[in-house]
C-alpha cells in the first residue's frame, strides 16, 4: 500500500501540500512554543527526522530548553536555547503546535517574519502564521499526528526515532488515549506506529515513571489545597514560588495535576495558578466535552483548546485568582444558558 493512502482521506491534499512546501525548505530553524510539552516536542523531533531524511540542515531550537520530564525522547540533534548559538544561520523556519509569534518566546518572535516558513498546528487560532504555508486544522489530536501525514507523503515510513516522536505527542495530548480526541484516525495511526516497532507502552512508562521525591512533595501539598469555587463547579489552586522551593520541584513537574482536579465530583473547570513572578501567574483550565476553556483563557489573553488552555495573568497571586474566578464563572454560566 502506497504510504499515503494511510493519511486520512480528508487530509490527503492539505498533507501533499504541505509536504512540498517542507521539501522545499533547508536550513530550517524548527520551533514550537515556548515550556515544550509532549507535543511541541515530539512534533519538532518529528520534523528533524523527516529533514534528516531528506537529506536537509535542520536546528531545533526551544528557548525554554529540554524538559527533564521529557528528557527520554532520542532527538535527532542537539536542542538550542538561544539564537545565536546555532549550528548554522538559518534560512527557513518550521513553526509547531503554536498559533501566534509571542509564544514562540521573545527572541524569535522579534525575527520569526524575516524568514520563509511553515506553519503547522492544530490550536484553534487563524489561518495561520506560516509565509510559504500553513495547514492548521483544530481537528488533528495533536501536531505530531499532522507531523506523521506530512512524513508519509513525503514517502517517509513511521519507525525509529520518527515513530517515537509521533507517539509521544499522541500520548501527550489525547491524555494517554483518554481525551475526547482520540479518534479512530489517532487509533489508526497508532497501529501504524506499532507495526513500524514502537512501544507505546514503553514511552508511556517512560512519561508516567521517573518521578522525583520533590514532586511527590509538591502534588501531596498541592491535592491538599486545591478548593471548589464557584458553586463548587470549579476547582482552583494557587501555587506559589515557595511551594517550588520548598519542594525542590520544577514547573514541568505540575505537568498532569490539573487533570486530577477535573476528577472531583461535580467540578466542570478545574484551574491550577502559578505564580511565576511577582506580579505575574500562569493558569492552566481543564474540562471535559462542551465546556469550553478556550474562549475562558482567550478572554483573558491566552489561548489553547476547547478541553485543554491556558494563559497569563500580570497580577499578583490574590487578584490573579479573582480575576480568574470570575471570568471562569461567568463564562461557565453563559455556557450552561446557551445550551
Ligand atoms: P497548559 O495548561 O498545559 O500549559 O496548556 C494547555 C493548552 O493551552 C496548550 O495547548 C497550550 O499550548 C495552551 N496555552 C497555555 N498557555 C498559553 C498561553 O499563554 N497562550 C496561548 N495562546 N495558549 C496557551
Ligand atoms: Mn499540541
Amino acid at each position: 500500500m502506497p504510504l499515503i493512502d494511510a493519511v486520512p482521506e480528508k487530509w490527503r491534499g492539505d498533507a501533499l501540500r504541505v509536504a512540498d512546501a517542507v521539501r522545499g525548505l533547508d536550513r530550517v530553524l524548527i520551533a514550537a512554543h515556548v515550556n515544550l510539552d509532549g507535543d511541541a516536542l515530539g512534533s519538532m523531533a518529528a520534523a528533524g527526522w523527516i529533514f534528516h531524511a531528506l537529506g536537509r540542515e535542520f536546528t531545533l531550537y526551544s528557548p525554554t530548553g529540554l524538559p527533564a520530564t521529557l528528557d527520554f525522547l532520542p532527538l535527532p540533534a542537539k536542542l538550542h536555547t538561544s539564537l545565536s548559538h546555532l549550528p548554522f544561520a538559518p534560512e527557513s523556519a518550521l513553526l509547531l503546535d503554536c498559533d501566534t509569534p509571542g509564544r514562540l518566546g521573545r527572541e524569535l518572535a522579534a525575527c520569526v517574519a524575516d524568514f520563509p516558513s511553515v506553519n503547522i498546528d492544530h490550536h484553534l487560532g487563524g489561518p495561520g502564521m506560516g509565509t510559504v504555508a500553513n495547514w492548521v486544522t483544530p481537528d488533528a489530536a495533536a501536531t505530531a499526528q499532522l507531523m506523521a501525514c506530512v512524513a508519509l507523503a513525503l514517502g517517509e515510513p513511521l519507525t525509529g526515532g520518527l515513530a517515537d516522536s509521533v507517539a509521544l505527542g499522541l500520548i501527550t495530548d489525547t491524555g494517554g488515549f483518554c481525551h475526547g480526541n482520540t479518534s479512530a484516525d489517532v487509533f489508526e495511526l497508532c497501529a501504524l506506529l506499532t507495526r513500524g516497532g514502537c512501544r507505546i507502552a514503553d514511552l508511556r512508562e517512560q512519561l508516567d515513571s521517573g518521578w522525583s521525591m520533590g514532586r511527590v512533595h509538591l502534588w501531596s501539598r498541592l491535592l491538599g489545597r486545591v478548593r471548589l469555587a464557584c458553586d463548587e463547579r470549579v476547582a482552583v489552586c494557587p501555587v506559589f514560588r515557595e511551594d517550588m522551593r520548598e519542594c525542590h520541584a520544577t514547573k514541568e513537574e505540575m505537568e498532569g495535576l490539573v487533570d486530577w482536579f477535573r476528577r472531583i465530583k461535580g467540578v466542570r473547570v478545574a484551574a491550577l495558578l502559578r505564580e511565576e513572578r511577582e506580579e505575574s501567574c500562569k493558569f492552566s483550565l481543564r474540562s471535559r466535552g462542551w465546556v469550553d476553556v478556550r474562549a475562558m483563557a482567550q478572554a483573558l489573553g491566552g489561548g489553547g483548546h476547547r478541553n485543554a488552555a491556558g494563559g497569563t495573568i500580570d497580577l499578583p497571586m490574590a487578584a490573579a485568582e479573582g480575576v480568574l474566578l470570575e471570568t471562569v464563572g461567568a463564562a461557565l454560566a453563559a455556557q450552561e444558558a446557551a445550551r
